[in-house]
Order: C-alpha cells, then sequence, then structure tokens
C-alpha cells in the first residue's frame, strides 16, 4: 500500500472517494455510492437500542435488508475479470474468488469495516469468511450473502460464531436451487442540491485536510479512528441505513423512526465532544462543522428566535436521524435538554426546530 507523502493517507482513497460541494462524499464506483462516516458505537447504540426495546437481536433484519445493498455495492465495485466470471450455476475456481475476494476486502477494511478473509469458498455450497475487528458482524454477513446469491444464483442463509474476543467466523450456506424473489432496490437517481462547501484538499491525493487531520486509517486492522478522541468510526453507504430502516419499520411497525431518532439524539448528547471543541458563544451553526466531511449532509443555516432554534441541512444523509444527531448536538453543547420536530421542506432539505422547555 502507498502512501499520500504529503498527507500520509493511503493514496487509493482520493482514487475511491470525491468530497463534493454538496456535502455528500460519493464513491467513485459506477453507481457512485454515497458514504457517510458514523461512530462505530453510534451505530451499534441505533441497533442495540431497537434490539433492547424489542427484546429480542434484530440482527437477522439487519443482515436481510443489507443482501441487496451488498449485492448491489459489490456490483458497481467488482474488477473486471470478476465482472466477465461466469455467474451462475458453473463452478468457480476458489482461487480466482479468493483473489477477487481480496480487493473487495481491502476497499471494506479502507472504510474501516475490519479485515476479512475468505477461508473457503465452495461453489454451489458454501463459503466461510473470517473477519476481524468488523464494525457490523450482520452487515458483513449481509453483503456476504448478496455477493454469494449474485454469483451462484442460488438461495443462501448466513449466519456466524465468534471466534476470539472480536474476530468472526461468518459461514453463507446454500439453502435452496434459486435466489429469492428480488426486492429490488428503489434506485432512483438522486437529485442532490446544489452547495457551495469549501473543503481544502491535499494537492497530492486530494482528500481534504479536515479528513486526514481527523481520522487515522489503520488499513491492516481496518479500523479508523478520530485522532483527537480514539473514537472509532466507519465510512457506511447510506444506502445501508436506508435498507436497515426500511427493514426495521417494516417489521415493527411506524414508530420506529421516531424511536432511531431518539437513539440518536440520546447517543449524541451523552457522548459528543462538541461542548469542548466548539466554544460557548460561537454561532449555533458551527456545532454542524464536522458534517461536510463527514458526508452528513451540508449545514445551511442555523438561527435562533425567542425559545426557539432552528436548523436547516441540505442533503441529510437520512432526515430523521440526521435530526436526531443535531439535537442531540445541540443538547451537548448547551447541556438542556429541548423539544425537537423537523420537515423535509422540499425534498433533500431538512429544517429542525428545537424549542427550550421551562
Ligand atoms: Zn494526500
Amino acid at each position: 500500500m502507498r502512501y499520500c507523502k504529503s498527507c500520509g493517507f493511503p493514496v487509493p482513497y482520493g482514487k475511491f472517494l470525491a468530497w463534493t460541494p454538496n456535502g455528500t462524499i460519493i464513491g467513485r464506483d459506477s453507481a457512485h455510492t454515497r458514504l457517510v462516516y458514523l461512530e462505530v458505537d453510534e451505530l451499534r447504540a441505533l441497533f442495540d437500542g431497537v434490539s433492547r426495546w424489542m427484546n429480542f437481536s434484530i440482527d437477522p433484519i439487519i443482515c436481510r435488508a443489507e443482501r441487496e445493498v451488498g449485492k448491489r455495492f459489490i456490483k458497481t465495485l467488482m474488477p473486471g475479470f470478476l465482472a466477465r466470471m461466469p455467474r451462475g450455476k458453473v463452478a468457480r475456481p476458489e482461487p480466482a474468488i479468493k483473489a477477487t475476494s481480496r480487493f473487495i476486502f481491502n476497499y471494506m477494511a479502507g472504510l474501516g469495516m475490519g479485515r476479512a478473509e475468505m477461508v473457503e469458498y465452495v461453489s454451489n455450497s458454501h463459503a466461510r469468511v473470517l473477519v476481524m475487528n468488523p464494525h457490523s458482524v450482520p452487515l458483513i454477513a449481509g453483503d456476504g450473502t448478496g455477493v454469494f446469491e449474485f454469483m451462484e444464483r442460488v438461495g443462501v442463509s448466513a449466519g456466524w460464531e465468534r471466534v476470539k474476543s472480536d474476530e468472526f467466523v461468518i459461514t453463507i450456506q446454500k439453502v435452496s436451487d434459486e435466489p429469492p424473489v428480488e426486492e429490488q432496490l428503489v434506485l432512483a437517481e438522486i437529485q442532490y442540491l446544489p452547495g457551495n462547501v469549501e473543503l481544502d484538499k491535499c494537492q497530492k491525493c486530494s482528500v481534504p485536510w479536515s479528513v486526514t487531520k481527523s481520522i487515522y486509517l489503520d488499513l491492516e486492522k481496518g479500523v479508523l479512528r478520530h485522532s483527537q478522541t480514539g473514537m472509532r468510526f466507519v465510512a457506511l453507504p447510506a444506502q445501508s441505513f436506508d435498507a436497515v430502516l426500511t427493514g426495521l419499520e417494516r417489521e415493527f411497525g411506524a414508530e420506529l423512526p421516531s424511536l432511531m431518532e431518539g437513539l440518536e439524539q440520546k447517543y449524541m448528547r451523552e457522548t459528543s465532544a462538541v461542548r469542548y471543541s466548539i466554544p460557548q458563544g460561537s454561532p449555533v451553526v458551527n456545532i454542524m462543522a464536522d458534517f461536510p466531511w463527514m458526508g452528513i449532509g451540508n449545514p445551511v443555516a442555523a438561527w435562533v428566535e425567542g425559545r426557539k432554534v432552528f436548523f436547516v441541512v441540505e442533503n441529510p444523509f437520512h432526515p430523521g436521524i440526521v435530526a436526531g444527531k443535531v439535537t442531540g448536538l445541540y443538547e451537548a453543547w448547551t447541556g438542556s435538554i429541548v423539544r425537537t420536530g423537523w420537515v423535509e421542506e422540499v425534498p433533500g432539505r431538512v429544517k429542525v426546530t428545537l424549542e427550550h422547555v421551562a
């Protein structure tokens, strides 16, 4: 792996990801996958929070929801020789699969998803993958299920077991001769609202300095950490997030979104370092300063009117979760508890209204 002489980041990073002026990070794969940096604990707080609320593990639902995303993500990322490899019920040579999987696993490691290794691949039967330091086992298992299904054109199931404290073996097993009827993801071409976010970028590799200064990438481990707080990050396809939330909503009903927003708000309120990093008395919009380099969205405005505080974010990676995030950040910054609500004024623009109570 080559590292940029100027900023120290792995050279391929800037080749694969583009930071745009509208607050998004877009992958340079053929589907222009949108990515968003989230804290791994944040993701787990959301998933575990729902599991606790339901009183059972939602891992199988996460895994199932991610399947189509994984299929699509890999399809668009696949190097040419894999794309030309026969799909369907023909035996694929294990060495070729292993070589290809290394490419994909490297990419995942660069995004902070941990390290993975194909242990075994038997065409038309099963595959076993060892994952170390995974950001989320059910998400990776979902990805793997999607890929195996896509390649082999069979129905599969996935399971996993812990083999060490942070190592898991995922087993993907053929269960039927036909893949399930594909639930096509709605792939409407997303139009982003234009923006004029300016991020200073490394001249050599074009990764923004705010990224290379804020996070440290241990590619061997597949782990991204915040340089100051040590918090672990992951760059997640925004679609994974959508797919899982939609899957959960379908399963648990309409109260699910507000539950997730509340969990996000609570997580930010309890963990954000914004209280120390943004001086009191700064313009309130500053608490969203990290949004553009993280791909969370474009924080276009924030203002105070009496007891109310308004925030406007364009191109949020998810309107409800970003509203929860803004609310929690504000609470962490001010040490107060607020009432919150949000509307999507026009598609792609979310307005969050906070109100101080008593
Ligand atoms: Zn650089």
